[in-house]
Parts: structure tokens; sequence; C-alpha cells
């Protein structure tokens, strides 16, 4: 059982907001970087013409969702014109020669095919700037998701905040690397919108449940239902802001939400529905930290986690909630700085 946090001062509440808005300061990119992501698009787009003519990519991700790092990663996605799905593709062999095909790209380094993964990728490094970046094919859903989490980062600013300040503790805290067992940002990203619309007034609504005709529209992608409301300048219309919290306050409520309010044994985090849904309507009760993918209701995000790694997760949860959430009158002489926090 965790002990009661002190009450917060304004004082303290204040020093964790300038917290909160200097860590997305030090580490979203500017309008520059942005441009050289799609520079560095567009140079391998017309690289990669020269062998598969009607080739498109397209970035997603985070170079698109409004939550990137300076350094993210480039999430790139190829598409063939004139072919809608990846159906009666060879999707190995297209990935194993498009790896051949970069080899002798000039400005590129490190080119590696990766074919056993669910999604198959060619990984690159891309020398001049340093990022490194993957191709996958017809990572449709993966396209749809980027612009779902885009727009729930155009409605408030604090959403954008939230999400790197945990994106940030969470690569701190090392719980953030999908490929080393633990979560993936997208999970964390789905985490902090899931509190966010359930927050008592909301900070976000639920733009899946949001729709003009009597009937939620159908929009079929690989099967799923990828519709949500878009629509964000007539969005006043439907959905009023009515919470004025602080991000400091949010941030730290965000700690208490998911160690002392939530119940992950009988819930699962889902951001399609504001209603409750249970682990045992979904059948996943297998796991601790259950997380629903907004369009493939059959993928939970969670799904990989050891229970070591959750316990790990847990805890710098917990320890998250007491270093932010205890009222400081001095910093110890080593913290020069409200940013040595992270
Ligand atoms: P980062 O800044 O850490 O790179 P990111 O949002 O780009 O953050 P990635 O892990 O690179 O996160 O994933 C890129 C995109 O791929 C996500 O935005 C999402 O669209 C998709 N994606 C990643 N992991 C999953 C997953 N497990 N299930 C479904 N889609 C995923
Ligand atoms: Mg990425």
């Amino acid at each position: 059982q965790l002990a009661p946090l002190p009450p917060m001062t304004p004082a303290f509440l204040k020093t964790l907001n300038t917290v909160c808005q200097q860590c997305y300061r030090d580490f979203a990119p500017d309008d520059v970087e942005l441009g050289v992501r799609e520079h560095i698009l567009q140079d391998l787009e017309s690289f990669v013409k020269r062998q598969f003519t009607g080739a498109r990519l397209r970035l997603f991700g985070s170079s698109k969702n409004g939550f990137g790092f300076k350094q993210s990663d480039l999430d790139i996605c190829m598409v063939l014109d004139g072919q809608e799905t990846a159906e009666g593709l060879d999707c190995i062999s297209i990935i194993e020669s498009l790896a051949r095909l970069l080899r002798k790209h000039p400005g590129l380094r490190n080119i590696l095919p990766i074919t056993t993964a669910k999604v198959p990728i060619v990984k690159f490094y891309h020398a001049r700037t340093g990022l490194e970046g993957d191709i996958s094919l017809y990572n449709t859903l993966a396209l749809h998701n980027t612009r779902l989490l885009a727009s729930y980062a155009a409605i408030d600013p604090r959403v954008k905040i939230l999400c790197y300040v945990t994106k940030v503790f969470a690569k701190l805290c090392d719980i953030g690397d999908a490929s080393r067992g633990s979560l993936s940002s997208y999970g964390f990203t789905l985490m902090v919108l899931f509190y966010l619309q359930q927050r008592n007034p909301p900070v976000i609504p639920v733009l899946q449940e949001i729709y003009d005709e009597e009937k939620k529209p159908e929009v079929l992608v690989d099967g799923w239902n990828v519709y949500f409301y878009d629509d964000l300048d007539k969005l006043p219309e439907r959905w009023q802001q009515k919470n004025l919290e602080s991000v400091g306050a949010l941030w730290l409520g965000l700690l208490q939400f998911y160690t002392e309010t939530f119940d992950f044994r009988e819930y699962v985090i889902s951001i399609r529905q504001s209603a409750a849904l249970t682990t045992f309507n979904k059948q996943w009760t297998s796991k601790y930290i259950v997380i629903e993918d907004p369009f493939d209701l059959n993928h939970n995000l969670g799904a990989g986690l050891s229970r070591r790694m959750t316990n790990f997760i847990m805890k710098a949860f917990i320890n998250g909630r007491s270093v932010f959430g205890t009222t400081v009158k001095a910093y110890p002489p080593e913290y020069t700085s409200p940013m040595e926090f992270f």
C-alpha cells in the first residue's frame, strides 16, 4: 500500500509545471529538423523509384505524430502505386531487394533487412544526420494510428507536453524500449491519452466516438474500422474543453492514476471508447498491463511484457509518484536545476 502524498503547495506545483514545459522545450525538434526528415524522405523515394517504379514512401510514427524527439528514428512505410494492399506481394523478397538497392545509396550505412519480425523491415543509418530509420511495407494501420495521435496532439498543447514528459521518463527509467522487452513509445502514448480521457473533467474527447451521421461511419483498413473524428476545426461544436489544470498537476495526476486509481486487473487501457472495458470482456486476463490498440482490437500492446518487466514498469511509476509528488524545501546539493529530476 502506498503512503498518501503530502498536500501540494502552489509553489511546488509551479515548479513541477516548469519542469514539464522545459522537458518539452529541450526535447522537441524544431521546424528545421522536421524539414530535414521530409528532405531525407524525398531523396530516398526518388532513389527507390529507380528500381521500384511507382514506389511511394510515407513517414509515420513520431516524425509525424507530434511526439518526436530530435533523435527519434525515421519510421517509413513504402507502398506501390496501383496496389492497394500487400495481398499477393512477396514482402520478404521485396525487403531483401530493397536492402540490396539501399546499399548502393552513398548517404546510407548499416543496411540491415529484418525479415523474421511480424512486420518485415529494412533498417538503415543516415550518415549525415546520424538518424536511424526503417522502411516497412504496407504498414497502413500505423499510418492511421499516427494520424489519430497527431489529432489528439493538436487538440490541446498539454497533450504534447505530457506525452513528451512520459516518453522521457520511460527512456530514463529504461522501461520504454519494446525491442528489449518493455513497452514501445506508442504504448506509453496510449497510456497518456487514456488517462487524459478518463480525467474528470476530461482533457481530450474520444475521437472515435464522435460522428455527424446517425451511425458510426465505417472506414475499413486491413479489416479494422479506422474511422475517427478528424475535423478539428469543427470539434468545438461537438466538445468543449472544461479542464483547466496545469501540465504539472496533470503529470503528477498521471503517476497517481496508474499507481493509486486505475485497476489493472479489471480494466483495459483503451482509448477508443469512454465506457470501461474489462480484461474479462477481452479475454486478456493473463497479463497485468493490458493496452488495446485503438484500431487493431486484437492487438494488446502489453502482450510481450514478462512478469518481471511488468513489476519493473510498475515500480518506475511508483518511484516517479514519490519523486514528483514529494515537496522539497530545498533541492539536495547535487541538484542544480529542476531538470536534474530527469
Ligand atoms: P519514438 O520517438 O520512440 O520513435 P514512435 O511513436 O515513433 O516513438 P515507434 O516505436 O518508433 O514509436 O513506432 C512507430 C509507429 O509504429 C508508432 O507511432 C505506431 O504507429 C506504430 N507502432 C509501433 N509499435 C506498434 C505496435 N506494437 N503496434 C501497432 N503499431 C505500432
Ligand atoms: Mg519512431
